[in-house]
């Protein structure tokens, strides 16, 4: 065994999102793969496994800890202008070969990510909700790797988190099960959900499935969680314009108020291949993202050059509720009630009801923690 699966492995506890089966195995219900794990053998995310019985998982650490701006997770409606303290941990069930964090997703699967153990922190969950607190963060995320794998560690910190009046968001790929929706949702205000792709044959390679992605989106959605939806663009792999048609078809068929974040590919990890995503795309999807009826739409990652696609805009006025430029809001119009304040209609989100505290012209930087 590894010197990484050796340390990983000692920062466990018992899982709560599993049942026993026959023999010593187990069926875990943390993601949509429902590995079923005889004794001594691990899931495929490989950080929960199976010992004498039970089911270890990953506890008692960060592989990275950092203040974002909210807008960077992303999201849009929820409390603007925001911090969100936001850990990982290693390990994903995914192997998205253009993954922009592939040292710590991938840790355990790919042996060039071994690099993964100089970032273990060993740290509390009293710390790190602790650590919200002093640093004025508003609310507290799990993102960076895949959040669903690790949901007994997240819940431990959300609890005290929440009685601490801090808001819970998790930034996840959707590959979840309605028995871990249920076991977050106590906890959770927001949840962010990648919708990589319409084809199930795409969503294979990538290590995932495309059905469970979207039954997580309308779950989520029931259980009065705020969605945002994200599609990475990446030219040659989503971007037709019937997929995109597609993509905008679904989510406006679950609700016409999810907020639609379309963002731009740039290569990474072991796909290198196709170009990044260029504007005309990223403008073009969006466009295709109205024109399917959704009423927040958003493009992401080519800052102050998607026309009126980093605002928000009344879907009823056309009134300027919210400005950005990356991560800043430069101006914020939303009433008390969350309402437009021309036409008077109700805005989906979280919003704060003392607009006039809302932060406008931040650094829109993340802030590395410091103890
Ligand atoms: S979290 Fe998913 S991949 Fe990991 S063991 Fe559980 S079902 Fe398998
Ligand atoms: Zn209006």
């Amino acid at each position: 065994m590894s010197n990484l699966a050796q340390s990983l492995d000692q920062l466990t506890v018992e899982g709560e999102l599993y049942e026993p089966i026959s023999d010593n195995a187990v069926s875990c219900t943390a993601c949509g793969h429902r590995c079923l794990i005889r004794e001594g053998r691990r899931g495929i995310c490989q950080v929960r496994f199976n010992r004498n019985g039970k089911l270890q998982v990953p506890w008692g650490y960060v592989g990275a800890l950092q203040i974002d701006p909210i807008e960077k997770k992303p999201f849009f409606h929820v409390l603007p202008g925001e911090d969100a303290l936001t850990f990982g941990m290693l390990g994903c069930d995914f192997h998205c070969s253009y993954c922009q964090n592939w040292i710590s997703s991938q840790t355990l699967r790919d042996p060039d990510s071994a690099v993964s153990v100089n970032h273990i922190q060993r740290v509390s969950p009293e710390q790190i909700v602790s650590y919200a607190l002093r640093s004025g963060a508003r609310v507290v995320a799990s993102s960076y790797n895949e959040p669903l794998i690790t949901s007994e560690w997240a819940v431990s910190i959300f609890s005290l988190a929440q009685q601490e009046g801090l808001k819970c968001v998790y930034v996840s790929n959707g590959n979840a099960t309605p028995e871990v929706l249920r076991y977050l949702q106590p906890y959770l205000v927001g949840y962010k959900i990648d919708l990589k792709t319409m084809q199930d044959r795409h969503y294979r390679k990538l290590g995932g499935v495309l059905n469970n992605v979207l039954d997580t989106i309308h779950l989520a959605k029931e259980l009065g969680l705020f969605v945002e939806v994200v599609t990475l663009i990446v030219p040659g792999f989503n971007d037709s314009t019937e997929e995109l048609l597609d993509t905008g078809h679904f989510i406006a068929s679950v609700s016409r108020d999810i907020p639609w974040h379309v963002t731009a590919f740039h290569p990474d990890y072991k796909m290198t291949e196709p170009p990044p995503t260029s504007i005309t795309t990223l403008i073009r999807a969006a466009e295709i993202g109205q024109e399917a009826g959704l009423n927040y739409v958003y493009a992401g990652n080519i800052p102050g050059r998607t026309k009126e696609y980093e605002h928000t805009l009344c879907p009823n006025c056309g009134t300027h509720l919210i400005e950005r430029h990356s991560y800043v809001i430069q101006s914020y119009n939303l009433t008390e009630k969350g309402t437009c304040p021309k036409c008077g209609i109700e805005i989906p989100g979280i919003w704060t009801d003392k607009p006039e505290n809302v932060r406008t012209g931040g650094s829109g930087m993340p802030r590395s923690v410091t103890w």
